[in-house]
């Protein structure tokens, strides 16, 4: 029988999945991926094989799959009927946040377990969804080793004055620090440099993440220096839904002027604001592209606006540059949004080939250009499977 990983990405109301085959050699790969969205609402399970074939379109009424759990037994029957053969040896988690102190991937244990816990309030959105599957799976199959890898793991490289806020310092002994996510997407980035763009792995590097979650990593010799993304994933770039970096002085505004609740401020940070709030139509990049709407022009405007601003700071972070690499759904796929990228970033030597552009690259500058401008395929499930084959010796 052949082995096989299955990664579990989990979010307040969806659990996206992946199972990966392990040959007795080289790369892994993908052999079934899949989502249970609307959990809540409208359950539906979706999954496709690695050819691309629809393996299941399922929906139910809303109490019939309503949490983590079901939604995972769901998965398992699927995965019991359509992948005969395959013997699941461990599974890999996305988990937000590993803190301060986790800089790798975990196998979890009960302690593990207890001190992921304690990064709850770090990230109450997201940190116990993707707690919650870990224990469904526990629930079905105690005897699978799991594996937790961390968004926040790849940057414990950063230097402390990176991960400082101006508060008084017993506030970053209490963790109110900088820790930066999306770290698994940079990661596999890292990673695939080497193979990609071997000229510009070692060098200076700002990837941009963009995608409905969105930030930038500053990269030398492949580690995280810098990140837009602090505290929270509302820092830095603005967002499909998030505004991005904004005056603190505006949550203490909302709270005493305007009245508004705590549980108020947070839903229109995390849900209102960004590409939606701002054009008023909605946050999908293509639809605003697509709009002559004068406010979807101003969404677009502005998210490009904070884009260029950030890279000069992670650009005067690694002292120059060399290469701007576009990953996620945005960057990989809207030539529009790199191009209005890279126009703004001429100033630090950046000549886009509008053709090179135009067919998605992987190389998106001209043969003169100082610094390098690239298109890269994230792969964040690829990264935990290969982690969580690593760690379990497969
Ligand atoms: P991600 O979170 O990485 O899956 O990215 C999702 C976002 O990518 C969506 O919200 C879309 O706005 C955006 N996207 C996907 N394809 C395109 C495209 N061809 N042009 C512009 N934006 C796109």
């Amino acid at each position: 029988m052949a082995n096989a990983i299955l990664v579990i990405n989990a979010g307040s109301s969806s659990l996206k999945f992946s199972v990966f085959g392990i040959p007795r050699a080289g790369e892994l790969r993908m052999l079934v991926v899949g989502q249970v969205e609307g959990l809540g609402t409208a359950p539906r399970l979706k999954a496709k094989n690695g050819e691309g074939t629809i393996l299941a379109d399922v929906r139910w009424a809303t109490a019939e799959v309503a949490n983590h759990a079901q939604a995972l037994q769901e998965i398992a029957t699927l995965l019991r009927s359509r992948s005969e053969g395959l013997e699941l040896v461990g599974v890999g988690h996305r988990v937000v946040h590993g803190g301060a102190d986790y800089s790798a991937p975990l196998l979890i244990t009960a302690p593990a377990m207890e001190n992921l816990a304690a990064f709850v309030p770090l990230a109450p959105l997201h940190q116990p969804h993707n707690l919650a599957a870990i224990r469904a799976v526990q629930e079905v199959r105690p005897d699978l080793p799991q594996v937790a890898c961390f968004d926040t793991a790849f940057h414990r490289t950063q230097e402390m004055v990176a991960d400082l806020y101006g508060l008084p310092y017993e506030y970053y002994e209490r963790g109110i620090r900088r820790y930066g996510f999306h770290g698994l997407s940079y990661e596999y980035i890292a990673a695939t440099l080497p193979s990609v763009a071997p000229e510009i792995a070692n060098g200076r590097v700002v990837v941009a993440h963009l995608g409905s979650g969105a930030s930038m990593c500053a990269m030398r010799d492949g580690r995280s220096v810098g990140s837009s993304m602090g505290f929270t994933a509302l820092d830095g770039l603005m967002m499909g839904t998030r505004p991005g970096n904004m005056d603190p002085g505006i949550v203490l505004y909302l709270l005493q002027q305007e009245g508004l609740s705590a549980k108020q401020i947070e839903d229109l940070l995390y849900k209102r604001s960004g590409l939606l709030g701002l054009s008023g139509i909605g946050n999908d990049m293509r639809v605003l592209l697509a709009s002559d709407a004068p406010r979807a022009r101003l969404a677009i405007e502005l998210f490009v606006y904070r884009i260029s601003r950030e890279l000069g700071a992670l650009a005067a972070v690694l002292g120059g540059l060399d290469a701007l690499v576009f990953t996620a759904g945005i960057g990989e796929n809207s030539a529009r949004i790199r191009q209005l990228v890279c126009e703004k970033a001429r100033w630090l030597g950046v000549e886009l080939d509008e053709a090179a552009n135009e067919q998605g690259g992987p190389c998106l500058s001209g043969v003169g250009s100082r610094v390098s401008a690239w298109v890269v395929p994230t792969n964040e499930e690829l990264m935990i499977a290969r982690h969580t084959r690593t760690l379990l010796g497969r």
